[in-house]
């Protein structure tokens, strides 16, 4: 456990870890405080292994009133806590610092669904629930939820909601912060606020529950939920089309909208480089077409109410054809055809991950903005570091691009990440100028630390910082997340 210290810490300090640890035992039961250094490893490395933490354990509590007492031990005792759900983050703010010195509270076992009501069409649910059990709790009482992203069968909805994630459905039914009613969270003094409302109007005063929306788990550990719930798609219309050309996808998204009365429910946007990337690496991605294209669109159309959306999408794309803007296209015939299509689009990341180094960037514009931004962005990276392989791809309808860079061929990995702010910095200013956003659905964690200080303007940051001073005064909670340590 203590692997990452910076440190060798005198005995008296180290009894006092261990009296705590007992402290903290005494709480949530042995067993569910973890201090062997082999089974810290998971939670203490981020996804990417951009970051490997230390901590003095990892505490698991299996309620609401044990993560309480757990956060009021931790903030009597000057601990900082860091909370994590499934550590799938990509900004590492789940991942405690290197200093050894928090606790890391784990929402594994909060998994209890409370209610599912399909009259008020909402789930109830603890926040260490996998987002995937949510859907199929959903599916089971015949409704949706819609949210759905890569990391579904491991990410938990605590971590959703923390980090207001989007994923593939957002153009229809919002990112998390739209499915959410009400929440339960423990607030970095051990108090419990009970917003766990299933309302859908109530304008008394702040809309709290937004506060803890996107905060990453610095302004306390949200312990449950209520969420949206949605009737099931009765038809679903899903197509790969190979565009004439990068601007092309705009006008097809929006004829897709207006030709199926707004049920277009995903619209991804997959460059070749990104396919050729999946055969490469990912078993099951297969080419759509028999040739290659620049740039595709999965377009994905869906309704509660079945017939028709299959021809009004044949009918845009056979219009499309005819105006040029479409080249190639496949319907999926069946479930199987379709997953392959979804196939393609989501081994993107894998199959550049296994390609060497990449340099990621998660940015939002205008819709209407997208490709431009993709070809300036293309062109000053490319000119910085000539050979490096631009692979954007991602979620067009919501003008949320991948910007990712894969290393040149041949290049050596560490010097290529080695430049990673430096394209960074290339990469945000363009998207900063266009009036954009540079972390679109992933947070900021401590990934963006800085470049979030360098790019908000002051009085906003001064905003965020006198919130975080009015809830947690003491900088316990997820310190050094989001916002620089005081
Ligand atoms: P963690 O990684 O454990 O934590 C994330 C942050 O939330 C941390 O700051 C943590 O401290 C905080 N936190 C966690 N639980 C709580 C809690 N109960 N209370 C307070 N704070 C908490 N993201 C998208 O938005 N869209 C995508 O399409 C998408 N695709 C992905 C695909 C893959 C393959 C992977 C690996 C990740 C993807 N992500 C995506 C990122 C990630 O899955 C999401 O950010 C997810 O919402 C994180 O959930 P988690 O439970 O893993 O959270």
């Amino acid at each position: 456990r203590s692997q990452g210290r910076a440190s060798a810490r005198p005995a008296s300090e180290g009894q006092t870890e261990m009296s705590i640890l007992h402290a903290l035992s005494a709480i949530v039961g042995p067993g569910n405080v973890i201090t062997e250094a082999s089974d810290l490893a998971p939670y203490l490395v981020e996804e990417r292994g951009l970051y490997q933490g230390a901590a003095l354990g990892v505490v698991r509590p299996g309620s609401t009133a044990e993560v309480a007492e757990v956060v009021r031990l931790c903030a009597a005792a000057g601990i900082p806590m860091v909370p994590q759900g499934g550590n799938t983050g990509l900004c590492g703010g789940g991942v405690p610092s290197e200093d050894g010195q928090s606790v890391v509270i784990s929402t594994e076992r909060l998994t209890r669904i409370r209610a599912v009501d399909p009259v008020d069409f909402t789930l109830t649910a603890e926040a260490g629930c996998v987002l995937a059990n949510l859907q199929q709790a959903a599916e089971e009482a015949g409704c949706l939820f819609p949210l759905s992203l890569g990391a579904e069968g491991s990410c938990r909805i605590g971590g959703n909601i923390s980090t207001n994630a989007g994923g593939t459905n957002v153009l229809r039914y919002g990112n998390t912060r739209d499915l959410v009613l009400g929440l339960e969270v423990v607030l970095p003094d051990g108090r419990v606020w009970n917003g766990l409302k299933r309302l859908r109007k109530d304008n008394t005063g702040y809309a709290l529950q937004h506060l803890f929306i996107g905060a990453e788990g610095t302004l306390g550990i949200v312990t449950a939920c209520v969420l949206k719930l949605f009737p099931r798609p009765r038809e679903i219309a899903t197509a790969f089309v190979a565009l004439a050309d990068l601007e092309a996808a705009l006008p097809l998204f929006s004829r897709a909208r207006t030709a199926s009365g707004d049920s277009v429910t995903a619209c991804e946007l997959v460059p070749r480089r990104g396919l050729e990337l999946g055969m490469r690496h990912v078993p099951g991605v297969r080419a759509p077409f028999a040739a290659f294209h620049d740039w595709m669109l999965l377009l994905e159309l869906s309704s509660s109410r079945p017939g028709g959306l299959r021809e009004a999408l044949e009918e845009m794309l056979g219009q499309a054809f005819e105006d040029g803007l479409a080249v190639d296209a496949v319907i999926a015939e069946s479930d199987a055809q379709r997953a392959d299509f979804w196939r393609i689009r989501e081994a993107i990341p894998e199959a550049q991950k296994k390609e060497g180094g990449s340099i990621k960037h998660d940015v939002a514009v205008a819709t209407s903005r997208v490709p431009e931004m993709i070809r300036r962005c293309t062109r000053a990276v490319e000119a910085a570091m000539p050979g490096v392989r631009v692979v954007p791809f991602g979620h067009l309808g919501d003008g949320n691009t991948h910007f990712n860079l894969t290393q040149p061929e041949g290049a050596d990995k560490a010097a290529f990440l080695a430049r990673w702010e430096e394209m960074n910095r290339i990469v945000h200013d363009i998207v900063v100028e266009m009036e954009g956003s540079i972390s679109a659905e992933h947070g900021i964690g401590r990934l963006k630390v800085d470049e979030l200080a360098h790019y908000k303007p002051g009085v906003d940051l001064d905003l965020m910082a006198r919130i975080k001073g009015a809830l947690d005064p003491l900088g316990q909670m997820n310190p050094g997340k989001i916002l620089r340590r005081p």
